[in-house]
């Protein structure tokens, strides 16, 4: 029911950026080449996101809505999919509680396709859409008829750096995928499809970042890091980038901080920031992502191997002694 929807919504809708981190996984999900986001007013008047992925057939489309109604049961057929199942088709329902909707979507397999709108959860009439094959999602006046959240969320530029920081991590995760943000009809952001991590990088952070930075590899059977952290001599108190990835998702990983924090070591000018972006690629058995799905928190069955293989890795890219 209603109030079940709305629990869950805020469980998986704090703000703006949850909106549009969770509508832009469902673009990657749907094998999309290129993903397009406008948003007015901080996310809150406005988030549209059109994709070209598979897009939805007229029978499947209202049904993403259902909550539960995930077509991706058990998947694990990449690794981007990897979350708790109690988080399993709860997004679109959860954000068409709290907002109103309008999607348009067509597999590009038949002649036309489908659009629709949801208030407050309720679908509308099905009617025609052109039969581009995708699917724009638009959600409009979030928290509307939640009050009481809306009071929490921040200024309208706080907002949108959330949203910025939720589609540079997008980006630099598929670097092979075009991206592009608008924010009150201006661009902030656009990735043309990249061929490599590296080039990703380029487009998003200034040369100082690349221009100073040293590559970081390093493997042990069930692990792989990879990517670029900065020349100590360059380092200030920026904290922009610093971006760990475990298995091409964003995370939070106070462990693995630290150990990039001790790889560094004295290197590392006091009150200077490492800046980085690393990929940590570890065996799907080797990786606890159930501690929170969209607070991005992973627990390692061999947490102190990693916490070593990162160090060491950061260490001897720096140019230090190999220990
Ligand atoms: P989940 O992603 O966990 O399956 P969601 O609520 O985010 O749950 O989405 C529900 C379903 O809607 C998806 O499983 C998918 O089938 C469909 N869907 C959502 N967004 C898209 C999209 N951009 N393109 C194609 N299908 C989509
Ligand atoms: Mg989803």
């Amino acid at each position: 029911g209603d109030v079940v929807s709305r629990i869950a919504a805020g469980e998986v809708v704090e703000r703006p950026a949850a909106v549009v981190k969770e509508l832009v996984e469902n673009s990657l999900d749907a094998g999309a080449r290129s993903v397009t986001v406008d948003v007015q007013d901080g996310g809150l008047r406005l988030i549209r996101v059109a994709d070209d992925g598979e897009g939805m057939s007229r029978e499947d489309a209202p049904l993403a809505f259902e909550r539960h109604a995930t077509s991706k049961l058990r998947s694990d057929r990449d690794l981007w999919s990897i979350r708790t199942m109690g988080f399993r088709g709860e997004a679109l329902p959860s954000i068409a509680s709290v907002s109103r909707v309008r999607v348009a979507t067509a597999t590009g397999s038949t002649g036309v396709g489908t659009q629709f709108e949801v208030h407050a959860g309720k679908i509308g009439t099905l009617s025609d859409a052109p039969p581009v094959r995708g699917t724009s999602i638009e959600v409009a006046d979030l928290f509307y008829n939640q009050p009481a959240r809306k009071k929490f969320l921040k200024s309208v530029p706080t907002e949108f750096s959330h949203i910025s920081r939720v589609m540079q991590q997008a980006a630099l995760a598929w670097s092979t995928v075009h991206f592009r943000l608008t924010h009150n009809g201006q661009e902030v952001l656009h990735c043309p499809a990249a061929i490599s991590d590296r080039d990703r990088i380029g487009q998003l952070f200034p040369r100082t970042f690349l221009g100073h930075s040293v590559a970081v590899e390093a493997a042990m059977p069930t692990a792989k890091l990879s990517g670029w952290a900065i020349d100590p001599v360059h380092a200030t108190s920026s904290r922009t980038p610093q971006e760990l990835f475990v298995n091409r998702r964003p995370v939070r990983h106070t462990g693995v901080f630290h150990a990039i924090a001790e790889g560094y070591g004295s290197f590392l000018p006091k009150g200077h920031q490492p800046l980085f972006v690393l990929f940590l690629d570890v065996d799907a058995d080797r990786v606890d992502v159930n501690v929170h799905p969209t607070k991005r928190e992973v627990r390692f069955s061999e947490n102190e191997r990693i916490h070593e293989l990162v160090r060491r890795a950061v260490r001897q890219a720096l140019g230090g002694p190999d220990n």
